[in-house]
């Protein structure tokens, strides 16, 4: 080898070296970053059973949000993830796990896909998560995600999370994370009895509230959970809502 071939050859080692020093770094980054959120939901009171932290300390946020948006993946907001649709603060994703009361047998369906996160999230607690998204890229590109990072039991499909997922019913738990003005009926249909299923509501113009819904037979019992601002349920409701006026 020439001296000129050698001293090209350290270059290289020695740049190979230091982008995986890098990458090494920022890898430990977002870990830490992950685990000072969590330490954070714990201490707010948000995280309280061991399944749900777990889960939301092994789930890599950062990688279901859009490149340019990675470094805020830790903040406790929401984010844009494309089509005007976002991906819900991590706090509301604790809040609405926790409710659920996941068990490791339980099939769940959730509707809005989005990115897959709060998917990811539940599973790693339940059997199997069953997850609608009616914006097709979002589903595609959500279920690919979730295809690359080894989350196998998560079955995406592209459609109108307003009728449920019938062939799969019922659903020990349900889970919705876009606001219909009314609980669909569907969902109420296909949730098992003493099932419970977590949801926000278009209370009046642009106010929503999180519920808890418990089925016990034919008895719903609603409990509020919080104030939150979800994006709104399109589909079912709105065809519908457009079939009354016309
Ligand atoms: N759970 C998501 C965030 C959801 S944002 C996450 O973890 O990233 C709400 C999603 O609901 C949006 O992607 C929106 O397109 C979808 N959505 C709205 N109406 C829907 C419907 N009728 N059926 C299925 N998905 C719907």
């Amino acid at each position: 080898m020439t001296r000129f071939g050698r001293r090209s050859l350290l270059i290289a080692l020695v740049a190979v070296g230091a982008l995986t020093v890098a990458c090494a770094l920022a890898q430990t980054d977002y870990e830490a970053l992950r685990n000072a959120m969590v330490d954070s939901l714990v201490k707010r009171g948000i995280v309280k059973s061991p399944p749900v932290e777990k889960a939301m300390r092994q789930v890599p946020r950062h990688l279901f949000v859009p490149t340019g948006q990675r470094k805020a993946a830790y903040r406790d907001v929401p984010l844009p993830i494309g089509h005007g649709q976002t991906i819900s603060a991590p706090s509301i994703v604790g809040i609405m796990t926790e409710a659920l009361q996941p068990r490791p047998t339980d099939r769940v369906l959730e509707i809005g896909t989005g990115s897959g996160y709060q998917a990811a999230v539940l599973s790693k607690i339940v059997r199997h998560v069953y997850t609608i998204e009616i914006v097709e890229p979002l589903a595609t590109e959500a279920a690919q995600r979730l295809k690359d990072l080894g989350y196998n039991n998560v079955t995406v499909r592209h459609g109108d999370g307003w009728l449920g997922w019938p062939e799969h019913q019922p659903f020990d738990k349900i889970i919705v994370t876009a606001a219909p003005d009314r609980i669909p009926q569907a969902l109420i249909d296909q949730l098992k009895d003493g099932g419970r299923m977590v949801l926000p509501v278009v209370e009046e113009g642009w106010a929503q509230k999180l519920y808890l819904v418990e089925k016990t037979g034919d008895e719903l019992t609603k409990t509020e959970l919080a104030d939150v601002i979800f994006v709104p349920m399109t589909g079912g409701p709105e065809a519908e809502d457009q079939a009354d006026e016309g």
